[in-house]
């Protein structure tokens, strides 16, 4: 945390209107929607040369369900649905009413795996870039935010490290899109870390993706295997228990790409590792390095269908899945999700149900006996609101919410979503003048409806279904009439 006088001898930056730290999932919808909103002026900060977060950065992916849990109706609509339009347009990703759970774009998992988003991460690099650059973000590319200056509960800006050296953004409004709560952190607010019975997060893990792969030999496989729950967890539990390889979970956690042969995989496995800690992070990186290293040589000598497969990268950074939640003003909680509960402060809704990676096991996600949330919860404006600060939102992974709600809906979809709330609520924050606390929730609900979202049942949607023609489901969105 600095005051005022610890940035009179940075390089200054242009004052913004709005800043957006972070431009995952979360980060890229509320620059975009802040901006179409009439701010006068957004800038989008991010450590990479790109855009995407763990879109691209992390190659994390398929983006888990936009639609309701039983796959019927599409929750998240608005920025992120445009977003996958134009990526399928542009021949790099699937729109998920064309997706079904138990294939292998769904990793052939089932429950919570309806209608997931099978993409490209470079389309979804340049086409996040190209929708930015229509709305007339100003990018900040390659900078890390390293502090926050603060005036009592106000944020007056940040200080950045990059070629430039040390510099200040000053800033009315920031949204706080970093994952790990970073601004709203060092800005003196409060957070939770873990969960509550000890304190320890979920692990972290460095996605690869391999090509060469017989995408029909692994189909095959599981369709002989049904009583596999992960895929491969036969073969995995042999190589376990004779100790030839040592492998992280309890099956390969793999998933098709819409790039013939190509499939992504999600099975390193690192525990205990605390993702505000760059020593933690360090270990992190070279631990699962040396477990992609093992995980190829075994699926190259044991699993049907990869026994010509080959590296085809790895992520720019490990995955971290969890670290602070920011206290806001209310905290979303696992019995809000089960119960479907209203909110009068709606301003997103999802389908995805808790998903926790054991903490301390190879197990999960889906092993832990929580029972599954309700079709359709919301979000309420309220956590992404922190107590202590008058001027920041949280969006993304780093909202207040618990241990169990977090692992639901920080899922990419949601995070789209509760970016595109940010956005208008911090335009308007800044445009008028008043703090985030006090934004016109009414006017907000109305001007996400007019933008395409889906409010839960309460609410309803400005237009019908528009359905697809060859699944009859749902596809709606407004900004495609
Ligand atoms: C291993 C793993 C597997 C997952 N699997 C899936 C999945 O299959 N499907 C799915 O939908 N979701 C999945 N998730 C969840 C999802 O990817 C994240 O929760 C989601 O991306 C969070 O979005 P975000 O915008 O909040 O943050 P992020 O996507 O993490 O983006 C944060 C951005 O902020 C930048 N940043 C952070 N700190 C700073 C700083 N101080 N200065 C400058 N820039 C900064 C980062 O570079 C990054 O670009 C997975 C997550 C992990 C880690």
């Amino acid at each position: 945390m600095r005051t005022a006088d610890f940035v009179e001898h940075l390089n200054s930056y242009p004052a913004t209107d709005v800043l957006v730290v972070g431009s995952g999932p979360s980060g890229i919808a509320a620059a975009i929607a802040a901006a179409r909103a009439g701010a006068s002026s957004v800038r989008i900060i991010d450590r990479f040369g790109f855009v995407g977060g763990n879109l691209t950065a992390g190659l994390v992916g398929p983006c888990m369900t936009s639609f309701s849990l039983d796959g019927e109706i599409q929750l998240v609509r608005g920025i992120f649905d445009e977003f996958v339009r134009r990526m399928e347009d542009a021949g790099g990703a699937i729109h998920p009413s064309r997706v079904d759970s138990g294939t292998g774009f769904s990793g052939f998992m089932v429950f919570g795996h309806e209608r997931v988003t099978p993409f490209d991460p470079e389309a979804a690099k340049f086409i996040g870039l190209q929708m930015l650059e229509e709305a007339g973000v100003e990018l900040m590319l390659h900078t890390f935010v390293a502090d926050t200056v603060v005036d009592g509960r106000t944020v007056t800006g940040v200080v950045v490290a990059n070629k430039d050296g040390l510099g200040h953004v000053p800033a009315s409004v920031v949204i706080d899109c970093t994952g790990d709560g970073d601004v709203a952190a060092r800005g003196g607010a409060r957070f939770a870390y873990g969960r509550e019975s000890d304190g320890l997060v979920q692990p972290m893990t460095l996605f690869f993706r391999i090509k060469n792969v017989d995408d029909d030999a692994v189909d095959e496989y599981y369709r002989t295997h049904p009583e596999n729950r992960f895929p491969f967890e036969d073969i995995v539990a042999a190589a376990r228990e004779d100790g030839s390889y040592p492998i992280p979970r309890r099956g390969v956690q793999l998933f098709r790409t819409p790039e013939p042969g190509v499939w992504r995989i999600n099975t390193t496995r690192v525990l205990g590792m605390n993702g505000t800690d760059v020593a933690d992070l360090t270990s992190a990186e070279i631990e699962a390095r040396h477990q992609v290293a093992d995980l190829l040589e075994f699926f190259r000598k044991r699993l049907p269908g990869l026994e010509n497969c080959e590296l085809l990268d790895t992520a720019a950074t490990i995955g971290v899945r969890e670290t602070r939640r920011i206290l806001g003003e209310y905290t979303l909680t696992f019995e809000d999700l089960q119960q479907g509960k209203h909110f009068d402060d709606v301003i997103a809704a999802a389908g995805y149900p808790v998903d926790i990676h054991s903490p301390t096991s190879g197990d999960g996600p889906f092993d832990d006996g929580i029972p599954p949330t309700a079709n359709i919860y919301e979000i309420p404006y309220r956590s992404l609101t922190p107590q202590d600060l008058d001027n920041v939102l949280v969006s993304g992974r780093c909202l207040s919410a618990t241990h169990e709600a977090l692992a639901a809906v920080r899922v990419m979809p949601p995070c789209f979503a509760m970016g595109e709330a940010a956005g208008v609520a911090a335009a308007w924050a800044a445009r008028d003048g008043a703090t985030i606390h006090e934004v016109d929730i009414p006017a907000l609900q109305q001007h996400l409806l007019g933008q395409g979202a889906y409010l839960g049942p309460t609410f309803t949607a400005p237009q019908g279904p528009d359905r697809d023609d060859e699944t009859g489901r749902d596809r709606s969105t407004a900004l495609h009439h």
